[in-house]
């Protein structure tokens, strides 16, 4: 089955490929190689003019199935998958970029994709000039004969900046460059990047495309010809995903956007419900009409994703007062999980950044960010409220046991 269903029947049912079983369930293949039948079709196999398993750092059949069904729902040509989102975003640099290339970045991306660009691929050559995310002539003005890739991620992380994908994709086109999209936050559920003219998706599956916190994974989608570059990187270098992670991302799939719609729906419950607070300075949610790109958002975006910032008027004294003081919430830097989480950029994600980068890109003392999970909101703010007004003061050096 390919591209011509519906998003949720795709969802759960695209690149599946019953075995002889007729198993219902996609099968995991734990087998790190495969047998051939006799020595001519082995060489048929290895030489390329046959099709056929070889080896699991090349590919595997659970991980094929998460691969077409992915590149399914993105509305992409091929996928491959990745260990990490980390080994996705490298797999594609080395494979697209040659020494002394450039690249024009969002300033506000994953912090280890930052490390990435300015400590490891500048060995290389390949410079990374940044720009914020919703400056279309900076992103214009930073552009160089050597530039190849634009990269870009959208909502970014934690203040939900927008960036315009179709106009990205334009600027990118008329350069002669390739503008790559982490669509991380949203998933193919609420964002196809695809769709608006970029050239490459890329995942980390360890946040929503698993959904409830168990293994790391990536993904990069796109254009058959690119992801042919991408796949032979990867089958040489190694970074591929393992059998039993590919399942799980394949099931968390299933319920993609049936979770993102509720992770969502809370989020902007939580966000409206802050943003009428006194002790919140400012909430940082593109599902609200007060922020600055809630149009591009609404025209972009099917809804607006689990995760919510907040800047609170104490400063840091207050941000972590407030995370302390809850019981439920988890204090953990990871998002995308059906249990909520919270954390505190400025002293963790964001801690290695100098104060003014951190200044510019938004994020002050007092901001929190929360990753809204699948629990009752009422919960979810009871536990939030706490620490708000300050009642329950944690107790000296407690580790409390959590929920
Ligand atoms: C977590 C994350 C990554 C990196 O993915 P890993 O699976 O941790 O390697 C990349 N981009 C975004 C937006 C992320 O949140």
């Amino acid at each position: 089955m390919e591209h011509d269903y519906q998003f949720d029947t795709m969802a759960v049912r695209a690149g599946q490929d019953r075995t002889c079983e007729r198993e219902q369930a996609e099968p995991i293949f734990t087998t790190s190689s495969y047998v051939f039948r006799n020595a001519a079709e082995a060489a048929a196999i290895f030489s390329g003019q046959q099709p056929g398993n070889i080896y699991s750092r090349f590919t595997n059949p659970t991980v094929r199935t998460f691969e077409k069904r992915l590149a399914a729902l993105e509305g992409g040509e091929r996928c491959v998958a990745t260990a990490s989102g980390m080994a996705a975003i490298l797999s594609c640099c080395m494979a697209l970029l040659d020494a002394g290339e450039h690249i024009v970045s969002s300033r506000a991306i994953f912090g280890s994709i930052t490390v990435l660009f300015n400590e490891h691929l500048k060995r290389f050559g390949i410079e990374t000039s940044y720009v914020a995310p919703t400056e279309l002539e900076a992103w214009e003005q930073a552009i160089r004969p050597d530039t190849r890739l634009l990269f870009v991620e959208t909502p970014s992380n934690p203040t939900a900046e927008i960036a315009d994908i179709q106009a990205l994709s334009r600027l990118a086109q008329k350069h002669g460059c390739l503008l790559v999209v982490d669509n991380c936050f949203c998933t193919p559920a609420l964002q196809r990047p695809l769709t608006m003219g970029a050239d490459i998706v890329i995942h980390s599956a360890t946040k929503y495309i698993d959904g409830q916190g168990r293994s790391i994974g990536g993904a990069v989608v796109g254009r058959g010809e690119l992801l042919d570059k991408v796949f032979g990187f990867l089958r040489t270098a190694g970074p591929s995903m393992s059998p039993f992670n590919a399942w799980i991302f394949l099931k968390g799939l299933e319920t993609l956007r049936l979770r993102m719609e509720a992770h969502s729906s809370n989020a902007l419950m939580l966000a409206q419900w802050l943003e009428r607070r006194p002790e919140v300075e400012r909430v940082y949610y593109a599902g609200l009409p007060s922020h600055p790109q809630h149009e591009l958002a609404r025209r972009q975006q099917l809804a607006y994703g689990g995760v919510v910032a907040f800047e609170l008027r104490g400063g840091q004294e207050a941000a972590w007062r407030l995370i302390d003081s809850t019981e439920m919430i988890s204090i953990t830097a990871n998002l995308g999980d059906t249990k909520s989480t919270i954390t505190h950029p400025a002293t963790t994600t964001h801690g290695r950044l100098t104060p003014e980068a951190r200044l510019d890109a938004g994020i002050g003392d007092g901001l929190v960010r929360i990753a809204v999970g699948l629990e009752d909101i009422t919960d979810i703010k009871a536990d939030i409220e706490r620490g708000l007004i300050g009642w329950t003061l944690p107790r000296e050096g407690a580790d409390r046991e959590r929920v």
